[in-house]
């Protein structure tokens, strides 16, 4: 009998020792790369970065995607004569917003591949009447957008850029403090000698909304006016008025650009990759496709998610509903119909790309550990619950895609009560397209400086390639 309770007790604890999750037997992608794979990463990073230094709004990026779509042979909308078999093709939304597309073999009624991502970015903007003056400082009025942890953004170097709007109709377009030596803004914070009054602010209200105004110059003019020598450098470089700002879309962002984090130079950091990492996979994923695809593939950049999806360039207009319907009708000639458009908006496939929160080194504790995404294990397929994710099918059909083509992947779900995020993925869903939502883990998400894993990058563009072509 004794022997027997040996025994089990025995089996038992064995089975505990070797028991465990397949989740827990997952490496890091970086484990199981070829030394020729490391080559390929480095090159890949190297546009992503240099894209990243030049994209810092929504507007700087859509001219940075129009330029490189355009030099892999896409060409920018303007009639349906274009619309072939094969044609590549740019839908531009107001400067703003695009849909890069490769128009494939079947009509578009026979389903297609859209990837959708946000290239705008938490940053901070400037209101209609920005200058003040104050304590012997010219300033701006600001207001900030997208959730931002204001305190980060006090202290380094900042840019200005965007566009102006001039009643005669012509657009100005403003860049000042990106290249090594334009100046530079900054919000001034408090020196430690004499911030004991506002040492008991909470961690949320370190700086207040009003207080995250950045200085612009400090010398005044004969008639003792800063505001008048700001004036002037505006009215100088730029042929503008204090009154144009009202039409202005300007905006503050961080200065620096990108740079390689780790002595290993595995991770990169830069301002802006929520979401420009996926919104530039997507695009440099479809300029890849060399073969006509059965079924059209769409890239989709939108603007406005970091407040909502709100405005005619955010997720929530009907701009990709005009453009299936652009499409559509030139498929159909005179047999068109509005369903047409409805019935090819069903039977797309989507993926909804947005960056997600990966488990930080500092704060674990603010993620459930066993469902949080890490760093270099892959695009993540995120299940947020509460009826937010994709039907079970497609995400079983994602994982086939993945698998099949060895691609490393992972999940990622927030802890329960502790946060959580949105994304344009409701927006496709209302159209009754199937969508799932797929990103890559950042760290310092919304900073001024976010972390990504080279490796994740390098493995979205894998799947995002064979998503576009894959049946
Ligand atoms: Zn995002």
């Amino acid at each position: 009998m004794m022997y027997l309770f040996t025994f089990i007790l025995i089996f038992f604890l064995q089975f505990s020792l070797h028991a465990q999750s397949i989740w827990n037997t997952k490496r890091s992608a970086w484990q199981s790369i070829e030394p020729k794979d490391r080559e390929n990463i480095e090159n890949y990073i190297d546009g992503y970065a240099s894209y990243l230094d030049k994209a810092r709004t929504e507007l700087s990026s859509t001219k940075e995607f129009i330029d490189l779509l355009r030099s892999e042979g896409f060409a920018l909308y303007s009639n349906s004569t274009q619309i072939k078999k094969g044609a590549k093709l740019i839908f531009n939304n107001r400067d703003r917003a695009l849909i890069a597309v490769i128009i494939g073999e079947q009509s578009l009624i026979k389903g297609s591949r859209l990837i959708g991502a946000h290239h705008d970015s938490p940053r901070i903007d400037i209101k209609a009447r920005p200058l003040y003056e104050q304590d012997g400082f010219a300033l701006l009025q600001t207001i900030y957008y997208g959730g931002i942890k204001k305190y980060q953004w006090v202290n380094i170097p900042l840019m200005l850029s965007g566009r102006i709007d001039k009643k005669d109709g012509t657009t100005v377009q403003v860049e000042i403090g990106r290249k090594p030596d334009d100046p530079i803004i900054i919000i001034p914070d408090a020196a430690p000698h004499v911030d004991s009054p506002l040492r008991k602010r909470e961690y949320t209200g370190v700086m207040e909304g009003e207080e995250m105004d950045p200085i612009i110059g400090s010398i005044p003019d004969q008639k003792n006016s800063i505001l008048n020598t700001v004036m002037n450098v505006l009215s100088t470089s730029y042929n503008c008025t204090e009154e144009d700002l009202v039409s202005a879309e300007l905006h503050i962002t961080p200065a620096i650009g990108a740079r390689d984090i780790g002595l290993d130079r595995s991770l990169i950091g830069s301002y802006g990759q929520d979401d420009r990492s996926c919104s530039y996979v997507a695009i440099r994923a479809l300029m890849g496709i060399e073969k006509t695809p059965d079924l059209t593939a769409f890239a989709y950049i939108v603007d406005n998610e970091e407040t909502g999806n709100v405005n005619n360039t955010g997720a929530a207009s009907t701009f990709l509903n005009k453009v299936y319907g652009i499409i559509s009708e030139a498929q159909a000639g005179k047999d068109f119909s509005e369903n047409m458009t409805r019935q090819a908006l069903t039977a797309a496939k989507v993926i909804s790309a947005d960056a997600n929160d990966g488990i930080s080194p500092l704060f674990p504790g603010l993620s459930e550990k066993t469902n949080a995404a890490k760093l270099g294990f892959g695009p993540s397929i995120k299940r947020y619950g509460r009826s937010f994710d994709a039907n079970s099918e497609f995400t079983a059909w994602i994982r086939n895609l993945l698998d099949k083509k060895s691609i490393p992947w992972q999940t990622a779900s927030y802890k329960v009560e502790t946060g959580g995020g949105g994304t344009i993925g409701g927006q496709m869903s209302k159209e009754d397209m199937e969508v799932i939502d797929i990103g890559i883990p950042l760290l310092s998400m919304h900073s001024p400086f976010e972390i990504a894993s080279k490796i994740d990058i390098w493995n979205l563009h894998r799947l995002f390639t064979e998503f576009y072509i894959a049946q």
